[in-house]
């Protein structure tokens, strides 16, 4: 089938996010073929289809947000989710980053607390083909039935690192990638759990996330 004039556009600007990427830091060649893959515009609201592809969030209902993609990126190269390996992600929202994570051919689980939201980014990965298991709960939680995770990445801000998600992790090597602290400078955190009781910490940069709702 011939492309479309749309998809060539949204194609090329899609080749100049990735390079907007490269020159903001991101170098995880795999993530970035990922970004260069999933069309975000399918993601966004129709009335912002055009800034799809500017390194913006933007609204996709119920006051949440589509993650920037430098955000996405960068927390996606942190993760570094390898094929095969089984990756929990707390807060669906829009189910991109579940698309990024699929390109990259890792096995996709996925957590969120807005029965609206889940639903219709369960439509939109199912239309685009994307296999992504998920589950309308509290992602405080994480997702025991599923468990252990080779990793698990948050993609909205918690005050402190929820406990569950800690147990979740695979004891060799198990990573979780997590925004932590207070409202409007949450700093990247990764946690790699590498024995049983053992788990090693390091910071990154500060970003701005919407809350991690806490339903206990
Ligand atoms: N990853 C999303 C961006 C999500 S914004 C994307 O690619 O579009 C953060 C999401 O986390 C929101 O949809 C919000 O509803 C959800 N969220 C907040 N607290 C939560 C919780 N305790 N459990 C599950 N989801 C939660």
């Amino acid at each position: 089938m011939p492309r479309s004039y749309a998809d060539r556009l949204y194609s090329t600007r899609r080749k100049a996010l990735v390079k907007h990427l490269r020159e903001r830091g991101i170098t995880n060649e795999r993530v970035l073929r990922a970004i260069e893959a999933v069309p975000r515009h399918a993601f966004v609201e129709p009335a912002f289809q055009e800034r799809a592809y500017e390194d913006e969030a933007l609204p996709i209902g119920n006051n949440q947000t589509i993650s920037q993609p430098f955000t996405v990126a960068y927390q996606t190269s942190l993760l570094d989710p390898q094929p095969g390996e089984r990756i929990l992600e707390i807060g669906t929202g829009s189910g991109y980053q579940a698309a990024v994570l699929c390109e990259m051919e890792a096995q996709v689980f996925s957590v969120e607390r807005h029965r609206a939201l889940l639903q219709r980014a369960k439509r939109k990965l199912q239309g685009l083909g994307y296999r992504v298991r998920t589950r309308h709960a509290d992602g405080t939680q994480g997702w025991p039935g599923m468990s252990p995770y080779h990793g698990i990445i948050v993609t909205a801000g918690a005050e402190s690192v929820p406990d569950p998600l800690l147990g979740q992790l695979r004891p060799d090597g198990g990573r979780l990638v997590i925004p932590v602290g207070k409202q409007g400078a949450h700093i990247m955190q990764r946690i790699v759990r590498t024995d049983e009781d053992t788990y090693e910490r390091e910071s990154f940069d500060a970003f701005r996330f919407v809350p991690l709702v806490d339903e206990e």
